[in-house]
């Protein structure tokens, strides 16, 4: 061993350890990034369902220029570089496009995101009484521990097609006047049983029952007093009668608004940062790219949370149908090919978060192979379940290119595994656009306490994947 050689410096160059976030950035970046977190609280705070944060990305992207796929289908506008575009697909999920320099067949550049939420669905005949208590039944969508859904106040929100077609919108519960509704649970004093049981077994599916009623109404001849006296007041508010809910989507979610956590507000508590911290951090990226010369695409897509099937789900032929009527509008003499050589050479940025280490449930990780709060945006090189089975394992050359792109653009990143090994697992979007033989890795935010009603992230988190998304997209 050389006996003046310096192994801090050695130190220094060969080892690796991440950066916290905070410390990397300057007072006055610090200020943009709680900014920045005050648009994504309002982003959350009006679209905590699928169709209602659909609605929220149209608003925001019409207000900045983008206009519908539609107009240059039809020949009203034309398809140039510098056109921004939006795909609105039945107000489900949306995807944005700005065209760059390049033709299309050569490929993308996307960010893909989810924006429908773990939560509680009303089944399609839902109201009844019970014990003078009129309740609505429900079938839950998505990964969630039930009983943290009980002894909580919850709103509802939906949309309502009657009998005469027309649509109706319904929220109840976010309104600082508006009653909210809950599912009760059983007290203590009488849970010599229940608490007995696993976590998973305490709260039954079929015992997700919302109250939303007791007070009665008509003479001795009216049944059920209390439930027509909560389908009276829907039918004054909403117009809409009992047979209405079997043509409707209900959706049943945690009430109030995102707040600040901690005594630094660093942090935030809300319902559904999985994944619409992903969506808008890429929304906001999309809206701050300048002259692109590759066409640049945000994906905001719904049904994630149950494997994105369907047409409004990411395995959808939605999206490749929208790109192979943009590539039509570039090549007088559309093949197929195009479409596939498009897909072929385009790169991915799977949105989506990840499981941030929580030292209080230290058994159920890796610590050195988990992302933490605070040190910014998190890639995944891989997801799945035992032997990474169902994962999309992201290639190296890919996986080097992204880390050059963020490092060039002082990007705090941070790379990250679902848990430890054999724990559980997951999954994203990232193995679909995989599957056509894009390069795709996933890259979001990390979460405590995912897919609870409250779900936490650092706000330096998603300040930096907005940042991660911007570099990755500006070229
Ligand atoms: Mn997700
Ligand atoms: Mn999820």
């Amino acid at each position: 061993m050389e006996k003046d050689m310096n192994f801090e410096d050695l130190s220094k160059t060969l080892s690796h350890s991440f950066k916290n976030a905070w410390e990397a950035l300057s007072e006055e970046e610090i200020k943009r990034c709680f900014d920045f977190n005050e648009g994504y609280k309002q982003f959350l705070n009006v679209g905590k369902t699928e169709r209602e944060s659909a609605n929220e990305i149209l608003k925001q992207a019409l207000a900045r220029g983008y206009k519908n796929i539609d107009l240059y289908l039809n020949g009203e506008e034309k398809l140039v570089k510098g056109a921004k575009i939006y795909a609105m697909n039945r107000d489900k999920s949306i995807v944005l496009f700005n065209i760059g320099e390049k033709p299309l067949k050569e490929g993308m550049n996307i960010v893909g995101a989810h924006i429908d939420v773990p939560r509680i669905d009303l089944k399609p005949f839902p109201l009844y009484e019970d014990s003078d208590m009129a309740f609505f039944k429900t079938h839950y969508y998505g990964g969630i521990k039930k009983y943290q859904w009980t002894a909580t106040p919850l709103a509802l929100h939906g949309v309502v097609i009657n009998k005469a077609g027309e649509k109706v919108e319904v929220v109840i519960g976010e309104d600082e006047n508006d009653p909210v509704l809950a599912i009760t649970d059983l007290l203590p004093h009488l849970a010599k049983d229940q608490v007995t049981k696993s976590l998973a077994e305490g709260i039954d599916g079929e015992t997700l029952n919302v109250l939303v009623g007791h007070m009665p109404i008509g003479d001795d001849k009216t049944k059920d007093k209390v439930k027509l006296h909560v389908l009276k007041i829907l039918n004054e508010k909403y117009g809409i009668t009992e047979a209405d809910f079997m043509t409707a989507e209900f959706e049943i979610v945690p009430a109030g608004k995102a707040k600040d956590l901690g005594f630094d507000r660093s942090m935030i508590s809300a319902y559904g940062h999985d994944d619409r911290v992903c969506s808008y951090a890429g929304l906001a990226a999309m809206f701050e790219l300048g002259e692109l010369k590759t066409t640049a695409c945000g994906m905001f897509m719904d049904k994630e949370e149950v494997g994105s099937q369907g047409n409004t789900g990411s395995q959808s032929r939605f999206f490749e149908n929208i790109v192979a009527e943009l590539i039509a509008l570039q090549e007088p003499n559309f093949s197929d090919l195009y479409l596939r050589r498009c897909i072929s050479k385009t790169q991915v940025l799977s949105g989506d978060v990840g499981a941030a280490y929580d030292p209080n449930f230290a058994g159920a990780y890796d610590k050195k192979n988990s992302a933490h709060i605070g040190k910014g945006v998190q890639l995944v090189k891989y997801t799945g379940a035992r032997g990474k089975g169902g994962c999309n394992d992201a290639n190296a050359e890919f996986l080097g290119e992204v880390r050059q792109i963020f490092e060039a653009n002082d990007i705090v990143w941070q790379i990250g595994e679902l848990g430890k090994v054999d724990q559980g697992g997951g999954g994203t979007i990232a193995y679909i656009l995989a599957n056509s033989d894009a390069e795709v890795v996933d890259c979001g935010v990390p979460v405590l306490s995912m897919h609870a009603p409250y779900e936490v992230v650092s706000k330096v988190d998603v300040y930096m994947t907005f940042k991660a998304y911007k570099a990755f997209l500006n070229r």
